[in-house]
């Protein structure tokens, strides 16, 4: 039913020997991610943000890996899908949130400046009606203030948004959490979002700056986008670049 309901409603599919492995395969991850959780296999790796102004580091973006016992370290595209899927990404968001205030704390211990930590977040977790509720829960919990975290959001699920969400972003910018939306450009989406959200910055998706210096048309558009997030007062960041990447030509471009 689901197949046929993916390719469009209306026909009809037969059950096929394939379908059979996905399901059981699926079934079978889940109950390993509801373990993961359990079990504390998750771990963030924290990517930073780097000013090409000053050179300094003015921000990280915690990632979610998944340390599993027997297959080790999985990348992203080999459970978050699945995490969103199963609805698991809400338990998941949480235990992301309360790891990334346990670090912030360990950095403060260690006598290290604190930079602000980015969190992905997903269309499922921002629809949660008890989300901004349970963010501010969690921060006050670990002492940690608000203006040192910051809540990255796609451009989809903003557009996929509802009046409530709209509120909860709201919410969150006004006890001091920073909005960016994570891969700007992918979503075709209206602009007009820009204005109706509390966005302070605008991360520019990694398939536009890959190819900054040899791909005219990326360049142009990356510098369209600067351009009008400076415009409107946005902090631009870019994505996906190496340390390898840096240079000359692609400072040029920011
Ligand atoms: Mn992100």
């Amino acid at each position: 039913m689901y197949r046929a309901k993916d390719l469009g409603r209306n026909n009809y599919q037969f059950f096929t020997p394939e379908m059979n492995r996905r399901t059981r395969e699926m079934l079978g991850i889940e109950s390993e991610l509801r373990r993961a959780i359990e079990r504390d296999e998750f771990v963030l790796h924290y990517q930073p943000k780097v000013s090409l102004g000053t050179g300094c580091i003015t921000g990280v973006e915690a990632l979610l890996r998944w340390r599993h016992a027997e297959r080790g370290l999985v990348p992203p595209g080999g459970f978050i899908p699945l995490l969103e899927e199963t609805g698991l990404i809400v338990q998941a968001g949480d235990w992301v949130l309360r790891a990334v205030c346990r670090q912030l704390k360990a950095w403060e211990q260690a006598g290290l400046r604190p930079v602000p930590v980015a969190v992905n977040l997903s269309a499922r977790q921002f629809l949660a009606p008890d989300l901004a509720q349970s963010v501010k829960q969690v921060l006050e919990a670990h002492q940690v203030p608000a203006q040192l975290v910051e809540v990255e959001i796609t451009e989809s699920a903003i557009m996929a948004s509802t009046e409530d969400a709209i509120r909860t972003l709201e919410y969150l910018e006004s006890i001091g959490l920073k909005i960016a939306v994570d891969d700007f450009g992918t979503g075709y989406s209206s602009l007009s979002y820009l204005k109706r959200f509390p966005i302070r910055a605008l991360k520019i998706d990694r398939s536009f700056v890959r190819d900054i210096t040899t791909d005219p048309d990326d360049a142009a558009i990356t510098q369209a986008v600067i351009s009008m997030a400076h415009a409107l007062d946005l902090i631009v960041v870019a994505e996906g670049v190496s340390p390898v990447l840096i240079s000359r030509d692609v400072y040029s471009h920011f």
